[in-house]
């Protein structure tokens, strides 16, 4: 053990002695955006500049040709959807380690989401089990890029080539994410972001999707209005397929603006940050630090970590606790039960009554053990682009102490 002192658990004082840094989000560059959007006279997008001028900003930004701004993560993936001509009785696989937002839109669509099971380290989809999960039904895959760290997006593209089911990659925890040279979210057909509150960048709520395909670009434009035809030489009302009001309005695209232009700089701080913080705690006896996927330089939205082989949902909460113990921003477990184990799904009562394809489906305990493992056994520390360089000494300090106490332990239970 490289950090002398008493574990926090064992009655030392806490590794960390000042609280994390913080910043305000929002400040004078939002408010310069806002007040532009409102002497416009309108806070319309087909009317004013902002959302046009968001959506050129970051297709350059993430180098696709086009971006159609959302109203949410959640609109950007129905939109996706919606675009691509997902329908009733299709099967679109995702992730069961993901927030409600990935599947939500499948469910609206008629569609059954279909389960794949996850990398143990990398945490996002084992694209051998994609492959396995697909059925003539299948229309698309939807790939969660967690934590900020991508899929294995050569395997999957791969594996979405080989059986014609379109890519889409939902990147709302992946903001300026990289997969080689380009930019997670113009590798699939489409990519989808969100800038809901807590996300790298935000506007409150909102969000952006992003394709090279200039046809699948009108369609999601006009799955986000209504199927109204704003450009200047069209009926505005002639709707052909039935789509949402997913628009943004110029107030959120103002917002975002101005975000959009901090984003790289809240990558640079979270990279250095996190990156140092792996490098120094790797070999910690008992916690294993996330894999990052090959080709991959993460977004870092949260550093997710494991307890090690043999450890069970109690050892996970002790070295939580530990870490608790000691100031760091830890939580066990992340949102506690795979997706499919939710009543939505167990139950199949997505709706009051009538039938749904999904309701075919077997949801339950034992779907993706991995997933199931990943759950019983990962801790999660904030991450923040405001952190201090004291902040990441003394989280390294916390997690050598904690680390070692729980070593120390007995272990009641183990490996049941
Ligand atoms: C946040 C999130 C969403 C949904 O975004 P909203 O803007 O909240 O609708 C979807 N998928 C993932 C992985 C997310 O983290």
């Amino acid at each position: 053990m490289t950090d002398a002192g008493t574990p926090a658990s064992d009655g030392g004082h806490p590794a960390k002695t000042v609280p994390y840094g913080r910043a305000p989000r929002y400040g004078e560059e939002e408010l310069q955006e806002l007040r532009e959007a409102l002497e416009q006279g309108t806070l319309f997008y087909a009317q004013g500049k902002k959302v046009y001028a968001l959506e050129a900003a970051f297709a350059a930004y993430v180098g696709a040709r086009h971006a159609v701004t959302t109203t949410s993560g959640t609109a950007s993936i129905h939109a996706a959807l919606i675009a691509l001509g997902v329908a009733p009785g299709d099967e679109v696989i995702t992730s069961p380690i993901t927030d409600m937002g990935s599947v939500i839109p499948i469910l609206f669509q008629g569609a059954a989401p279909v389960f794949a099971d996850l990398d143990p380290r990398t945490y996002t989809m084992d694209p051998a089990a994609v492959e396995a999960a697909i059925t003539p039904r299948t229309a698309a895959v939807v790939a969660v890029h967690l934590a900020g760290n991508a899929c294995n997006l050569d395997a999957l593209q791969a594996v979405c080539a080989r059986h014609g089911v379109a890519l889409i990659e939902d990147c709302a925890q992946a903001f300026g994410c990289r997969y080689g040279e380009r930019f997670a979210g113009t590798i699939g057909r489409v990519g989808c972001f969100s800038f809901n509150e807590f996300k790298h960048i935000s506007c409150g709520d909102g969000g952006i999707v992003v394709t090279d395909d200039d046809e699948l670009a009108a369609r999601l434009r006009l799955a986000t209005d209504k199927c109204y035809d704003r450009r200047p030489d069209a009926a505005i009302r002639n709707p052909s397929f039935l789509a949402n009001n997913y628009r943004m309005t110029e107030l959120q695209a103002a917002v975002a603006l101005a975000q959009l232009r901090k984003l790289e700089g809240i990558l640079a701080r979270r990279r250095s940050w996190c990156g140092r913080l792996m490098a120094a705690t790797a070999d910690l006896p008992g916690l294993l630090p996330p894999t990052i996927t090959p080709q991959c330089t993460p977004s870092w939205w949260f550093y997710m970590m494991r307890a090690a082989e043999g450890a069970n949902a109690h050892r996970t909460d002790q070295l939580a606790g530990a870490l608790r113990a000691e100031g760091l921003p830890v939580g066990a477990h992340y949102i506690g039960q795979p997706v499919y184990e939710y009543p939505i799904f167990t139950s199949g009562s997505a709706f009051s009554r009538g039938e749904h394809a999904y309701q075919t489906h077997a949801y339950g305990r034992g779907l993706c053990p991995e997933a199931e493992r990943i759950l019983e056994t990962c801790l999660i520390l904030s991450v923040n682009e405001a952190y201090t360089d004291q902040d990441l000494e003394e989280t390294i300090a916390g997690m050598h102490r904690a680390a070692a106490w729980a070593m120390a332990q007995d272990t009641p239970g183990d490996g049941a």
